[in-house]
């Protein structure tokens, strides 16, 4: 049952898999031409022995012999035209379908959930679009072409075996059930191992990555031994994999080359017998000679065809894993009422939330419960409470990183029927996490929309960035580097800041977004941001609690619920959790200017 299971999934990959390569059938057709060619052309040069002794050595025929030259030639001249085609129009339709499949897969990536990223490694996402992707086109392109020539010529061989001798090419072909056994196995094996090693190499992949972003931490920490570690045990995973292949294709070929030999063993033995007439058939020397050259010929497409079944297993194994990855449902955007500016007021009802995590009884713990508020137009309400209460859970749902139980709306609207594109240009979003590109400052600024150089001054002046972008040598055209490791983490913050102001979104979230910054630079930035606080609703969530006393609202979440909802002023009175924290703060606050004085 699994066994059919099997067959059926890979039958399906190669199906799909051909659908690909379909756009470049002529190509693909001129490639398979060259190889039917090719396999042809190697055939009839055996089969070109039989007159060569014959006429040539034992008849002496003149006429004959001054022809040899030519046609030795010509047979060249045919092969390389043949050899031509097959390389040349594989390889194009090969690159195609790596480049199709590339990007198609990103832009596949770019458009899953967040739950995608949460499940997945970025190691093993990358594995795929490059070694993955490499490994189908080996399996569409040299693994084709080895597997169509070596079968023409195999087939043009067994050709002139049976023009020479039909009765000791059955013997032959007897054998072939149980090449095709061992065939069968090993084809199975290798596909199964692919995976495994494709896997492995994910990992590989995944933990190099990981030492390369946390290089820091890394050394901070004196993580070195820990980190190669990890990576010698994902290397030595992937080369027992990787052995694991090379053991079943080192032991496949020299199988099927002994049966193949005893089959050429077989014959010689029981033509020798009678040299004039092996099993009944008068055969001349130069018919001999052929017939024993072909089956000596046949030992190489055999080799090749053994070796090359592990590239197409490989590659099968890897289109799986590609499918399986476009087959991840993207986000879903079936909104249909378009919204183009909204003034900016938003409700929640009712909303309930769990990440794909389910607990050890199965049962996802809610993350959010039972969440309402309503912020006007032009308000701004401030999340807070203890870390890992759902906080900034709340400020992904609004652009919809995540589905939701209950509703979001904006302006009235359930976030659900508006166009993600629209959705998403009505907020604004800056985060503690700054994730910049490496490009210009300025293109980093004006990043999604199209501005002017104006524009992007004005957005830099305006969260403070300008003072530090002018001393830059080349300004706004400084390149950043990977993620802004050139610039502090207060630069970043203020590039984040500019990023929001210029895109002048009616929904601004601020999720901790001048934690980064020194008191000095907050207090400038804080009024910039207050003024643009005044132009959109603002959603902030602060850990420090004096950063939000003008808050129109303030939600005070713990355990994903709503314990306390009002005005600053009105919480102070009412004695409850956010007084407390309000306390505790001020305390500390209070400890550490003392001792910064004593
Ligand atoms: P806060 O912003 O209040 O600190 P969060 O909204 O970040 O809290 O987190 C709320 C809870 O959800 C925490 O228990 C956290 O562990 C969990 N959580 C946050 N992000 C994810 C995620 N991507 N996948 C799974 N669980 C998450």
């Amino acid at each position: 049952m699994k066994k059919q299971q099997n067959n059926i999934d890979h039958k399906k990959v190669y199906r799909k898999l051909m659908s690909h390569v379909w756009p470049y059938r002529w190509a693909f057709f001129l490639a398979l031409l060259g190889n039917i060619l090719y396999g042809i052309v190697d055939a009839s040069f055996i089969k070109l022995f039989e007159p060569l002794l014959d006429k040539g050595f034992v008849d002496r025929d003149q006429s004959f012999i001054k022809w040899i030259p030519y046609v030795v030639v010509a047979i060249f001249l045919l092969r390389g035209l043949a050899t031509f085609l097959s390389t040349f129009f594989m390889g194009w339709v090969g690159r195609q379908v790596v480049m199709n499949f590339r990007q198609k897969m990103f832009k596949h990536m770019i458009n899953l959930p967040a739950s995608f990223f949460d499940r997945t490694t970025s190691g093993e996402t990358l594995s795929k679009i490059t070694y993955n992707v490499e490994q189908v086109a080996n399996a569409c392109t040299d693994a084709i072409t080895v597997l169509v020539r070596e079968s023409c010529t195999a087939l043009a061989l067994f050709g002139v075996m049976l023009s020479i001798s039909w009765r000791l090419t059955c013997l032959f072909i007897v054998l072939v059930p149980l090449m095709a056994g061992v065939m069968h196995f090993v084809s199975r094996r290798m596909r199964m191992v692919s995976g495994r090693v494709q896997d492995s190499m994910g990992s590989v992949t995944h933990v190099a990555g990981e030492a390369i972003e946390g290089q820091k931490v890394i050394k901070a920490f004196g993580g070195q031994d820990y980190e190669f570690n990890r990576f010698v045990e994902a290397t030595q995973n992937n080369r027992r994999q990787e052995m694991k292949l090379i053991a079943t294709s080192a032991l496949s070929i020299p199988m099927i080359q002994v049966i193949g030999a005893f089959a050429l063993a077989l014959t010689v033995y029981l033509a020798t017998l009678n040299p004039d007439n092996a099993m009944g058939t008068a055969m001349s020397t130069g018919a001999f000679a052929a017939m024993i050259s072909a089956m000596i010929a046949l030992l190489k497409p055999i080799k090749q065809l053994t070796k090359v079944n592990g590239n197409i297993q490989k590659g099968i194994a890897g289109a799986a894993s590609i499918f399986k990855f476009l087959d991840e449902m993207a986000e879903r955007d079936q909104g249909r009422l378009e919204m183009q500016s909204s003034t900016g007021h938003v409700a929640f009802n009712h909303v309930s939330f769990s990440y794909e995590n389910p607990d050890i009884s199965g049962i996802a713990e809610k993350t959010l419960d039972n969440i309402s508020f309503e912020v006007k137009a032009g308000e701004t309400i401030a999340l807070v409470g203890r870390s890992g209460g759902g906080k900034s859970t709340i400020a992904n749902l609004l652009p919809r990183f995540y589905e939701c139980e209950g509703e979001i709306l904006i302006d009235g609207v359930n976030v659900r029927n508006i166009p993600l594109k629209d959705l998403r240009k009505q907020i604004a979003i800056v985060t503690q996490h700054v994730t910049l590109f490496n490009d210009t400052i300025g293109n980093n600024i004006a990043y999604g929309q199209s501005a002017t150089e104006e524009d992007i001054k004005h957005a830099a002046e305006q969260a403070h960035a300008l003072e530090f972008i002018e001393l830059l040598p080349e300004g706004f055209n400084t390149v950043v580097g990977e993620n802004g490791v050139r610039l502090s983490g207060g630069q970043r913050q203020r590039l984040a800041i500019a990023r929001a102001i210029l895109k002048r979104a009616p929904i601004l979230i601020l999720d901790e977004a001048t934690s980064s910054l020194d008191t000095e630079s907050e207090r400038h930035i804080q009024s910039a941001l207050e003024q643009l606080m005044r132009q959109c609703t603002t959603l902030v969530i602060a850990h420090r609690l004096s950063t939000i006393q003008k808050a129109d609202k303030i939600i005070v979440i713990d355990k994903g619920q709503i314990i306390e909802m009002g005005t600053h002023k009105e919480l102070m009175q009412s004695n409850g959790v956010y007084n407390t924290l309000r306390n505790m703060q001020f305390q500390e606050h209070s400890e550490i200017m003392t001792d910064s004085l004593l």
